[in-house]
């Protein structure tokens, strides 16, 4: 019986040789461990295009309130934007932290669009920072960053992005993004093991963050310079996560980089979306905003249709999807990253039409609520292309 594949976000499935890489162990003074950290370092920095990188340890949750920490000084405002579970976080850790702030909050469906954030800015003066979700994976959905970023830089203020779930798979740097600093992830586009994560951010920025963070442990400046000036880490590092890492980078860049990983996971995108239409599914989001890392589908209104049942019964059969995180609307989520062969995605879609028949649904279609919901988004989409 071989493992399940992990149709998550992350962790998801990783290659053979990712976990094979965390078969020894490191001393983290090490000199061969500084290397390893180095290389890391340098790797990462090089596919954002720029920018220095520093690690901290923990999940990315750790990064992005680090992130936000260290760059959001004390007497600073921010501007949250959200549509989703992690954009929500991202206003809860604001407040945790203690610093002032406000929300733009535009519903599971639609992205903030530029120029309520241009207007939201000129009404607020006080606001000095503007923090944005690239691809907010309660959903799926690709965020405008590149417009909100134009949008933020005219009106003078600085742009933080959590791009956990796009680094590696869609373009994001300091550069490409227009922003002062990123908060990444190993264990999602890049298909390492989960433990720590990871920010992008330019030299200067960082020297002039000294002292801002509330916290010791999540303080990037602190953990920059200590870095910088030992080649090691502030406390234990995750060195079985760090050594997969490098090797999930390797294979990345033996594929083809950036763009070819997005073309795989485009190409099973498009497999899973055509399938699971075809059987009668709807997905949440219009096209134009879908992100190929994971797709959110409305769950059938079928009363024989339970998502408990649903998930198990295909774990049974070797794959592992995850639940919704909608307030408004039942749906699940099939993700389509990670280390496993192209015909899965296909294998998937016609698991999924055996189990509906297993379970006697013999129509996924979504309630007439959830399909209006759906059309009011597709609506307010083309108002936005426009
Ligand atoms: C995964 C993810 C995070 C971090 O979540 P953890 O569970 O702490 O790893 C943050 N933001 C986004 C958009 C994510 O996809």
């Amino acid at each position: 019986m071989h493992d399940p594949i992990l149709l998550t976000p992350g962790p998801l499935t990783t290659a053979d040789q990712v976990r094979s890489a965390m078969g020894r162990d490191w001393g983290s003074w090490d000199s061969e461990f500084r290397g390893l950290t180095a290389e890391l370092r340098e790797r990462v920095a090089k596919l954002a295009g720029g920018g220095t990188c520093v690690p901290i340890q923990g999940s990315g949750t750790y990064a992005v309130e680090s992130m936000l920490g260290t760059f959001v000084p004390r007497d600073g405002r921010a501007l949250a934007l959200v549509n989703g579970a992690y954009g929500q976080r991202i206003a809860d850790t604001l407040r945790r932290i203690g610093r002032s702030h406000a929300v733009m909050d535009t519903g599971d469906f639609l992205p903030a669009a530029p120029d309520d954030v241009a207007k939201a800015l000129s009404a607020d003066s006080a606001i000095t920072h503007v923090v944005v979700v690239h691809c907010e994976t309660t959903t799926g959905i690709r965020n405008p960053v590149e417009a909100i970023s134009r949008a933020v830089k005219e009106s003078g203020r600085i742009l933080l992005v959590d791009a956990m779930s796009s680094f590696g798979a869609l373009s994001c740097g300091l550069e490409a993004l227009n922003c002062q600093a990123i908060a990444i992830s190993p264990n999602k586009c890049l298909e390492g093991v989960p433990g720590f994560g990871m920010i992008i951010a330019r030299e200067a920025d960082l020297q002039a963050a000294a002292g801002n963070c509330h916290s010791l442990s999540l303080d990037a400046h602190d953990q920059w310079k200590y870095m910088e000036r030992t080649g090691q880490w502030r406390y234990t590092p995750p060195t079985h996560v760090v050594a997969a890492a490098i090797e999930a980078l390797h294979i990345h860049e033996s594929e083809g980089g950036v763009e070819a990983r997005l073309a795989r996971f485009s190409r099973r995108h498009r497999v899973l979306v055509d399938g699971m239409q075809q059987l009668g599914f709807e997905t949440l989001l219009p096209d134009v905003w879908q992100s190929p890392v994971i797709v959110s589908f409305l769950s059938p209104a079928h009363p024989q249709f339970r998502f408990e049942d649903f998930y198990l019964r295909l774990k049974e059969r070797g794959f592992v999807i995850y639940p919704g995180k909608l307030t408004e609307v039942e749906s699940f989520r099939v993700g389509c990253i990670g280390a496993f062969e192209e015909s899965a995605m296909q294998r998937f879609v016609d698991t999924v039409g055996v189990v509906l028949q297993d379970m006697e649904v013999d129509s996924p279609a979504p309630s007439p609520e959830a399909l209006e919901q759906r059309m009011q988004a597709n609506e307010a989409a083309s108002a936005m292309e426009q």
